[in-house]
């Protein structure tokens, strides 16, 4: 029998991981698929996009992918969570764990009483997190036991990379895949408007069942598809990127946490891998030029940058990514400022979804699709946007960007002014995959000052038994939390020793 062919035109980070999936999926259900990757070594993928999310290292597993040979082959780093720094007021600053301390104390994530207590007693809710603890303490998730790394415990924790290092470690792990370097010229479609080849500029022609478009902002077969681009311009003002490379001084200690430093016109994120700190500027160029964004971050630093680019950026999606026998995923298919490191989360969650229904795709499965991908997106976007509430108004950006909230956050924030946000107020996403909720949203609204420390009070008040659970549970999370993360390796001792160890 012919196998069914997938075609992923886009060697990036999504392409790859795209092969990588759908190649385990086949393996791991015995389905006659055969994958086909073609990339353009000529274009290039887009150079950045360095932070990931918890998903990244349960994908690593899922496909059978060692961490520690990612760490050592990759130069990555851990990463907890988000430095905000200067969000709130300048001078502040506040951070925001990824884990959830909620999972693994018995409480089944139906109430936050721990938020409460935390919020009443005006302590910082990171405190129940024990990435904070790790973040405070500079470790790596890992003490060295007899046996070797003793995980400091349950969460699953993040990377910071280098995407040209990361997409070569996928693409080394990416076994019975066909790889083309061409360039997709002309879509051959039928009359249903199904894409049946692809013709590259080589004259080559590829045929295939389904096809993946991860070609990045270009977006070459969705495009000719018919979708089109939703705009988050109103929501997401912020429309450039200028990415450059700052060195991180020998012995240094490296932060396991990526700091997001806002500006006068946007905000910078630094990222440290083993090797340097990958930076970059994402500002509004309705607010200031590509020559005194440069100017005003050589102020800030106290020394010359060199920009390694300057990318314009639209933020947005498509209405929808999945049309005919197409998706698109990446970049191909959503982008927005990189403040919580959505993207690449954004591809292997819809990836996931992707596989629960390539088998047997049907109309009714790629609405439900579309629709899960459109609400990922839409959800992300409001999220960034509650970054924004802030008491800055030192520059005409801030000035503007208080004005204009939209109500989906106005909205929320009005009534998590009452009282602390409950998981119960987020509904769960497709498959119970991850997604925005109380335990990423609670650090943030505490962090900018949005919760009310008498609304905790009250609560508590009348929730006695409640009271004296918080009490207990947090006063015994504190001090375990504290307890593992000093038991942990130093972060980059921890890196250092991978490296000498033999390769994995
Ligand atoms: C400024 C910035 C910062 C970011 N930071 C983060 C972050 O911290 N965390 C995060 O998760 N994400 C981040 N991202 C997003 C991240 O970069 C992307 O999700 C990730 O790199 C995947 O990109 P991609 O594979 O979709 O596209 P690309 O890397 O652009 O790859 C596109 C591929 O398609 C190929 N191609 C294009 N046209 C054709 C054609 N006609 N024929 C054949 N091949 C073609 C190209 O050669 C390339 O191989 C950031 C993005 C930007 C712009």
């Amino acid at each position: 029998m012919m196998p069914r062919r997938f075609v992923i035109v886009g060697g990036g980070t999504a392409g790859w991981l795209a092969a990588l999936m759908i190649s385990h999926e086949a393996k791991r259900g015995n389905l006659n698929w055969d994958v086909t990757v073609i990339e353009s070594s000529r274009l290039g993928t887009i150079g950045v996009g360095e932070g990931t999310t918890a998903v990244f290292r349960q994908m690593l597993q899922r496909l059978g992918l060692d961490e520690m040979a990612f760490l050592q082959q990759t130069g990555a780093t851990i990463k907890y969570g988000i430095r905000h720094r200067d969000w709130r007021s300048l001078g502040h600053s506040y951070d925001g764990p990824i884990d959830d301390p909620h999972q693994g104390v018995g409480l089944g994530g139906k109430d936050n009483i721990l938020d409460d207590y935390a919020v009443a007693h005006g302590q910082s809710a990171g405190k129940l997190h024990l990435f904070q603890h790790l973040i405070d303490a500079g470790r790596a998730p890992y003490a060295l036991g007899p046996k070797g790394y003793v995980p400091a415990g349950p969460f699953h924790h993040a990377f910071h990379f280098d995407q040209a290092l990361a997409g070569q470690f996928l693409r080394r792990n990416a076994k019975d895949i066909k790889l083309i370097d061409d360039e997709v010229d002309t879509l051959l479609q039928d009359e249903d408007g199904n894409i049946t080849t692809l013709q590259l500029a080589s004259g080559q022609h590829v045929n295939g069942d389904f096809f993946i478009d991860c070609t990045g902002f270009r977006r070459r077969l969705i495009g000719q598809m018919g979708s089109t681009w939703v705009s988050y311009a109103n929501v997401l003002p912020l429309n450039r990127a200028m990415p450059f490379w700052l060195d991180i001084p020998e012995g240094r200690e490296i932060a396991p946490v990526t700091t997001a430093w806002a500006q006068k016109n946007g905000w910078i994120w630094m990222i440290p891998t083993q090797g340097r700190m990958g930076c970059g500027y994402v500002y509004s160029d309705a607010h200031t030029s590509v020559d005194a964004a440069k100017a005003e971050i050589e102020a800030v630093l106290g020394h010359e940058i060199h920009p390694r680019n300057d990318i314009k950026i639209d933020a947005g999606r498509l209405d929808a990514s999945w049309r005919g026998n197409c998706v698109a995923l990446g970049l191909a298919s959503s982008f927005l400022e990189p403040l919580e490191a959505t993207s690449i989360h954004g591809t292997i969650v819809q990836l996931t979804l992707l596989l629960s229904v390539l088998a047997q795709p049907s109309p009714r499965a790629r609405d439900a699709f579309n629709a899960a991908a459109a609400r990922q997106v839409d959800d992300f976007r409001d999220f960034i946007r509650l970054h924004y509430v802030s008491q800055r108004r030192d520059s005409a950006f801030w000035r503007d960007v208080a004005t204009s909230h939209p109500s989906a956050v106005t909205d929320k924030i009005a009534a998590w002014a009452g009282r602390v946000p409950r998981p119960s107020d987020f509904t769960p996403f497709a498959m119970g995959l991850p997604h925005v909720g109380h335990e990423l949203t609670v650090p943030v609204l505490d962090g900018l000052g949005l919760l009310s420390q008498t609304a905790a009070q009250d609560y508590l008040a009348a929730n006695p038994k409640a009271r004296s659970m918080a009490r207990e549970i947090s006063a015994v999370l504190t001090a375990d939390y504290r307890r593992a993360a000093a038991q942990c390796l130093p972060h980059r001792a921890f890196l250092t020793q991978l490296q000498q160890e033999p390769a994995l």
